[in-house]
């Protein structure tokens, strides 16, 4: 049991109101800087009831915290929970690896997969794990050489070259990756260095039934019933150094694992999550929000939701279509329906409101000062016009990422021609283009194609528009899906087998080729929105983007001003960052409250309606049905899932939640519905983090799975 180490002074007290860039800030709320913790936060957090010390949890000097916790496969996070490199994430996170070794013969997502020994553990290519070894304030260095004289491009170059510096510096003599992120909107930036590890094996996965219970239902929505978690492990050489997989590699002996608590929750406990959140706005000017709600984001929903219709219709039909899009498809929906979610918030809240509202605070607090009317006066109208300016161009960016990139012939294209600029050998190409063809099935692109341009010709203005769009409509007749038709039939990249004839041709005649490609009607299309892209939109977009740049730039240094110090915290960007809160329900609409923790009898409850995503497996019903949970179980009951106030956000799937001692009780893997907003707003009455109950992945591993073995290597408390 860890004890207390520090009285809370009164700093650590007074902190539950900071005035923030949109509003108040309240006192659960932000993602904070781990090394920044001993500054700034840590007296808050142990007033709350953290146990622990600053240096418990980012430290250079000691073991910590954060030598446990991992990027996983460069986009989640993951946490180690052996001192012989068992890794635990998100089911959702691993979902890419365990479907790579699926097939109709052998569903491991279906069924779920468990290795008894180690030398049962599944190779994955591609999948890595990254540490966290430093980070370090680096903004002087970063500035040296930059005065407000020069332009704007100047000034980045400038910058991009000390940074480049800075990285080559902290990778000179060793194998770690560093980078230098802007934080503050480029008010401050650091360093961070990184060890990655490149050969990852599947150890466990429970099934989709019990990883993904409640599926698209269910996702981003309490009550929440899902054991949405999977089990890797991390190898290494000889020497515990990173290395490519090689069968004689050993498992990882990471600097630090996290002890397990499986002693359960309670209302009011404090808990901690660490982990790499991707991308927040929380300091956005008033009609950024404005835009979001009312047109960029209706636009992303109703793009994948044409998308999303065209995959379930063909999922629907096979078997094997279904297991090959399970994961393009959760990819789609995730951000589609957090959207939604997202608006409702930001609409109920009247954000917008609320950021006008302090917008003339602002105004006011600018002209009360001489200095800062000079720095600041401008900023306001500044934005209004970017904003205006940028609308069309705006657009055109979320149809590139909603639109065109989801084709996915385009990407293919792409790829292959990229690999041939770079002279890979046929043998080489090959075997990404099987990989690629393993999980494609024509006719769902065909569609997606169809529908995706259709959505482009009636929303983008015509002078922005590639040439093809005449002929769609000349020719064509506005017939999208006939022309779709003749493309995809044409195009060599439909069939494999003509793709590997066009490698045939690259081995012999690597001009003739790349000659073949781009003559194929795709690429044609592909190139036009290409040269498009490249010559009307790009460059305005891009300008007028380092106009706004610069204007956040300005506004961030503005409100660091104005609430006196660095106490506000910096948008997420998918550096490690903590945030704690404390376990608690909450009240989602007047009369209704919301429990802080879920159990199995939920899952069998829900189960009775039928449907697929409240599939149950038997095994799970058998052992539910005998109140067979071993030690994991309370008072017969089987704890599940559990919610709790702190602040994450996507890329916090997978991270780990910590209880006062820094003992995993938890893994992140969503949030709730009427707090998807909080990327934008945070609101702790409303927002809520889902967490998967740690006695629920130990249940399942040793009680469904019989895979017991595994919990001998792990430090569990009880
Ligand atoms: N379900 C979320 C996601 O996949 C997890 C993290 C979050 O709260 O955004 O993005």
């Amino acid at each position: 049991m860890c004890v207390k180490l520090i009285i809370p002074g009164v700093r650590g007290l007074m902190l539950g109101i900071l005035l923030s860039g949109s509003m108040v800030m309240k006192a659960d709320e932000g993602m904070w800087i781990p090394m920044l913790l001993e500054r700034y936060k840590i007296e808050q957090l142990q007033a709350a009831g953290l146990m622990l010390d600053a240096e418990d949890i980012y430290s250079i000097n000691q073991e910590c915290l954060k030598d446990a916790i991992v990027i996983f496969d460069g986009g989640c996070t993951g946490e180690m929970i052996s001192g012989s490199g068992l890794l635990l994430t998100n089911h959702h996170c691993g979902e890419g690896a365990i479907q790579s070794h699926s097939s109709v013969e052998q569903d491991y997502l279906t069924d779920g997969f468990w290795a008894m020994s180690r030398e049962e553990e599944l190779p994955c290519e591609g999948l890595t794990a990254t540490y966290l070894r430093y980070m370090e304030e680096v903004t002087e260095a970063v500035s040296r050489g930059v005065d407000g004289g020069q332009d704007p491009e100047e000034q980045q170059r400038l910058r991009d070259r000390n940074i480049s510096r800075l990285v080559e510096e902290a990778t000179a003599d060793n194998h770690y990756d560093a980078v230098v992120r802007p934080f503050y909107q480029g008010n401050a930036y650091y360093l961070f260095v990184y060890e990655t590890f490149r050969d990852v094996r599947l150890v466990g996965a429970p099934p989709v039934s019990i990883g993904n219970f409640g599926g698209d239902t269910d996702n981003w929505v309490w009550p929440r019933h899902t054991g949405d978690f999977s089990l890797f492990r991390v190898y290494a050489d000889q020497k515990n150094r990173p290395i490519p997989y090689d069968p004689a590699n050993v498992p990882y002996t990471p600097r630090n694992h996290l002890e397990i608590y499986a002693g359960g929750v309670q209302q009011g406990d404090f808990t901690m999550v660490m982990g790499y959140p991707g991308s927040t706005t929380q300091y956005l000017y008033s009609e950024g929000v404005r835009i979001m709600v009312e047109d960029e984001l209706p636009a992303r929903i109703r793009l994948r939701t044409a998308r999303m219709e065209i995959m379930e219709k063909y999922m629907k039909e096979s078997d094997r279509v279904r297991i090959q899009y399970t994961s393009k498809h959760s990819g789609v929906t995730n951000a589609w329906k957090k959207w939604q979610g997202t608006i409702l918030g930001l609409e109920r809240m009247d954000v917008t409101g609320m950021k006008k509202d302090f917008e003339t605070q602002f105004a006011r607090w600018v002209e009360a000062d001489g200095e800062r009317t000079m720095k600041y006066d401008r900023l306001l109208p500044d934005f209004a016009r970017v904003y205006r300016d940028m609308a069309r161009y705006s657009m055109a960016v979320v149809f590139r990422s909603e639109a065109i990139m989801p084709v996915e012939l385009f990407r293919q294209i792409s790829e292959i021609r990229s690999m041939m600029d770079q002279g890979l050998d046929t043998a080489m190409i090959r075997s990404r283009v099987d990989r690629f063809y393993k999980d494609f099935h024509m006719p769902v692109d065909r569609d997606i194609f169809a529908a995706m341009m259709e959505a482009y010709g009636e929303g983008m203005d015509r002078d922005l528009q590639p040439s093809f769009f005449s002929e769609i409509r000349g020719k064509y007749r506005g017939d999208y899906a006939r022309f779709a038709a003749e493309a995809y039939r044409k195009s060599m990249f439909s069939d494999r087998d003509e793709v590997l004839k066009l490698l045939d041709r690259y081995a012999k005649n690597q001009e003739r080729a790349r000659r073949m490609i781009d003559q194929d009607p795709l690429a044609v299309c592909l190139d036009q929105f290409s040269e498009l892209y490249a010559t009307r939109i790009e460059p305005v977009y891009g300008k007028l983007q380092q106009q706004l740049q610069h204007l956040y730039g300005k506004y961030m240094a503005a409100l660091l001003e104005m609430s006196g110090d660095r106490r506000l915290y910096p948008d997420a960007n998918f550096t490690m960052r903590v945030t704690h809160g404390k376990v608690e329900g909450y009240e989602p609409w007047d009369g209704i409250r919301y429990q802080y923790s879920t159990i199995l009898s939920g899952v069998m409850e829900k189960s009775r309606e039928g449907t697929e995503d409240y599939r149950v497996p038997q095994k799970l019903i058998s052992l539910y049905e005998t109140g067979d949970f071993g030690r994991y179980g309370v008072n017969g009951t089987m704890p599940v899932c559990f919610i709790a106030s702190n602040h994450t956000s996507g890329g916090n799937s997978g991270s780990p939640v910590l209880d006062a001692c820094g003992r995993l009780i938890g893994i992140n893997f969503d949030r709730n519905w009427e707090g998807t907003m909080s990327d934008v707003y945070y609101d702790p009455a409303l927002c809520r983090n889902i967490a998967v109950d740690i006695r629920y992945v130990l249940f399942i591993m040793d009680k469904f799975a019989g895979a017991g073995y595994l919990l001998e290597e792990m430090d569990i408390s009880w």
